[in-house]
């Protein structure tokens, strides 16, 4: 029923085509085809408008086969991360690997290639299904860009797989969320040697700070991190601003709250203690923080009915599907977020972003067997 040959001439296929994030008409314009040919409805979303990318959001829509279930989302991105230029994928002992010094792509290139060989199957083999609703992101390597601009109204799902994480036989239910944060501290500037009583150092102000600062690993599930630090002019002037760059990340979204409105505590009492009496006013540098929400965090049960539906398939595959902590975000933090509960899956793709970034084709069959029978059984 699966064809080893079909999928590694897809996969070869689908790696060959440049495709960095924002500049996805190519790969988008091939995929377009291919699911169209599969007997599926394609439309892009207004994500290049807002993204500044070359496309959309590809969404395809099959029709169910004389099943009647509530609809099934299939996620992959079709972008691949830096450095890119022409890969050239070679197959060594059944491994694709890439022949130049690019990464393979295999992230998120393996995923399609062994959704469409799935949908290959499950149209040949007459699988009866309900609808099946497949999303093609863009530029998702560069922060979920294309996720985050995802038109949500265009989905029917509410249940799905994406198809982007590294091993065989592994599915991630938990992944934390995280916020970005830059502050900017405004003291006073003065000459250090003739009249440092008439400035107030920012550099000192975010040393207090980061003295009283809780950083690194915060507990299980939380993570805390200054980044970047930059500010000063030259070392007889005292120093008027810094810029700080840092993160909070936690599977818990309270835990990220407070970690977040801990960092930015250490900052506004810093701040306060470098406050003082300067030419009869009180003066107290100025903290300008800006919290983004990178993504979310999202965490799925164990008994959700995404999961059995996923235990039951890979039961019935004769697959031994283990759960593994996610450790960073993906479109599925984002899919999660909109209220589509969304397990990744594990695609065989290893030592991804980075030259040696390889795929089995053995894995990649592997990985088709579960996706076939997620059809059969959703
Ligand atoms: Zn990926």
């Amino acid at each position: 029923m699966i064809s080893q040959q079909r999928l590694t001439d897809e996969f070869a296929r689908l790696a060959a085509i440049n495709s960095p994030p924002l500049r996805e008409s190519v790969i988008s314009r091939y995929l377009e085809e291919r699911l169209q040919r599969l007997g599926a409805e394609v439309r892009f979303d207004n994500a290049a408008a807002i993204s500044g990318g070359e496309v959309g959001n590809l969404i395809a829509y099959f029709p169910g086969t004389g099943k009647a279930t509530e609809p099934l989302l299939f996620s992959v991105h079709m972008d691949t991360v830096e450095p890119g230029g022409q890969v050239e994928p070679v197959l060594r002992n059944g491994v694709f690997y890439s022949a130049g010094d690019t990464v393979l792509g295999a992230d998120d290139k393996a995923g399609i290639a062994e959704l469409l060989e799935a949908l290959e199957v499950a149209r040949e083999q007459g699988i009866a299904h309900g609808p099946i609703e497949v999303v093609v992101t863009i530029a998702e390597e560069i922060g979920l860009v294309g996720a985050k601009h995802l038109d949500y109204g265009l989905l029917k799902a509410r249940r799905g797989f994406a198809l982007d994480t590294k091993g065989v036989d592994q599915m991630v239910l938990k992944a934390p969320g995280a916020n970005r944060l830059k502050i900017e501290i405004s003291g006073l500037a003065a000459h250090a040697g003739l009249a440092p009583e008439l400035g107030i150092s920012a550099i000192q102000t975010a040393a207090l700070a980061l003295g009283r600062m809780q950083l690194g690993r915060i507990d299980q599930e939380t993570t805390a991190n200054i980044g970047r630090i930059e500010g000063g002019v030259a070392s007889n002037i005292v120093p008027q601003k810094v810029l700080l760059e840092g993160e909070a990340r936690s599977h818990d979204p309270n835990k990220l709250q407070a970690q977040t409105e801990h960092m930015l505590a250490c900052f506004e009492e810093a701040a306060d203690n470098m406050a003082r009496e300067i030419g009869g006013k009180r003066v107290r540098p100025v903290v300008n923080a800006k919290v983004t929400a990178d993504f979310p965090s999202m965490a799925i049960a164990e008994d959700a009915p995404i999961v059995t539906l996923a235990k039951s398939a890979a039961a019935a595959a004769g697959h031994d599907l283990k759960v593994r902590l996610g450790g960073g975000g993906s479109d599925a933090n984002i899919f999660n977020g909109h209220g589509i509960e969304m397990i990744i899956l594990a695609t065989g793709m290893e030592g991804v972003h980075t030259h040696d970034e390889s795929v089995a084709v053995t894995d990649m069959v592997h990985v088709t067997e579960l996706l076939v029978e997620i059809i059969r059984q959703a």
